[in-house]
């Protein structure tokens, strides 16, 4: 089955077209900026979704990946790092409006179905929960939102209305924030060059690219990256107790800079860390990638469902 899978991050959109036979070897993709409100991403899906027809032939179903809280029938209650939109249908509008049966989860659930538990590391943070090989939705499929469990009670605000949440460390955000924390301090002159001069204008993208390059003090800002993500992940694996962390979402693309030091770190804040057999802690094997797949794929495995809905 011919389906088109769309990962909806914090600053872009992407779509890709998959064959259910042959689900990790994308056919077509595009991507477009996020927009700001429902109808803003209605039309992003809409747009993405002709383009990629026009390209591959028409889709049997379309699958939707977005990062916050998204209900069993597809209505979307929030995403932090979505502005202006709240309760938004978003399976049942894209349906009536595609023609084509819509199904819509969480982004990191969408993750889960190729990946097993996955840990996504993008704009904010997400996961997805198997347990007994079933996806741990809770009462009302909101599990899953490690990002705002509170790792620094007196730390920065979150877009989500609390402070100090682990996505405000543990993120691309979180070390574009870091960065210019140290900038400001008078340190990675290196990074603030590659950001123009200025260290406001400092992202995470100019960290990894200087880390790259051999700079030392961005170097540094990727260990203290590494310290939260760990931190973070060991408190999930008290609680849970996974057979595998699977890494996803934009940070993947910088994995190798900081993935041993998360490592290391993981192994001595994870509870009897010398005792317990040791944790595998991947990158996803799809890359950035993964979400909008595993989207697609969800879109061929529910399209029945929803469209006898
Ligand atoms: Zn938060």
């Amino acid at each position: 089955m011919l389906t088109i899978g769309i990962d909806v991050g914090g600053t872009k959109v992407l779509g890709v077209a998959v064959d259910d036979q042959r689900s990790t070897t994308v056919l077509a993709e595009h991507r477009v900026p996020t927009p700001e409100g429902g109808v803003g991403l209605l039309d992003a899906v809409a747009d993405l979704v002709a383009v990629l027809g026009a390209q591959v032939g028409a889709p049997a179903a379309i699958g939707v990946g977005v990062p916050g809280l998204v209900d069993r029938a597809g209505v979307l209650h929030m995403g932090p790092h979505l502005r202006h939109i709240s309760n938004l249908p978003l399976a049942a509008r894209l349906t009536e409006h595609l023609g084509l049966p819509t199904v819509v989860d969480n982004d990191a659930n969408c993750h889960a179905v190729d990946e097993a538990l996955v840990v996504t590391f993008g704009t904010g943070i997400g996961a997805g929960i198997i347990t007994g090989g079933r996806l741990l939705r809770g009462a009302n499929g909101f599990a899953g939102e490690p990002g705002h469990m509170v790792v620094e009670p007196n730390g920065p605000p979150c877009p989500c209305g609390k402070r100090g949440c682990w996505e405000r460390f543990a993120s691309g955000t979180g070390l574009g924030r870091l960065a210019r924390d140290a900038a400001h301090g008078g340190q990675l002159d290196a990074v603030v060059d590659l950001a123009g001069g200025d260290p406001e204008a400092v992202r995470g993208e100019h960290v990894t690219a200087a880390a790259r390059a051999g700079d030392a003090d961005a170097l540094a800002v990727l260990g203290d990256l590494a310290h939260w993500i760990a931190l973070g992940l060991a408190n999930l694996v008290n609680i849970l107790d996974p057979g595998v962390v699977v890494i996803g979402g934009g940070l993947v693309e910088a994995a190798d800079l900081f993935l041993p030091e998360v490592r290391s770190r993981f192994d001595r804040l994870v509870m009897a860390g010398g005792q317990r057999p040791e944790l595998p802690i991947v990158a996803a094997a799809l890359g950035g990638r993964a979400g909008a797949i595993g989207a697609g794929v969800l879109a061929a495995g529910g399209a029945g469902a929803v469209g006898d809905g």
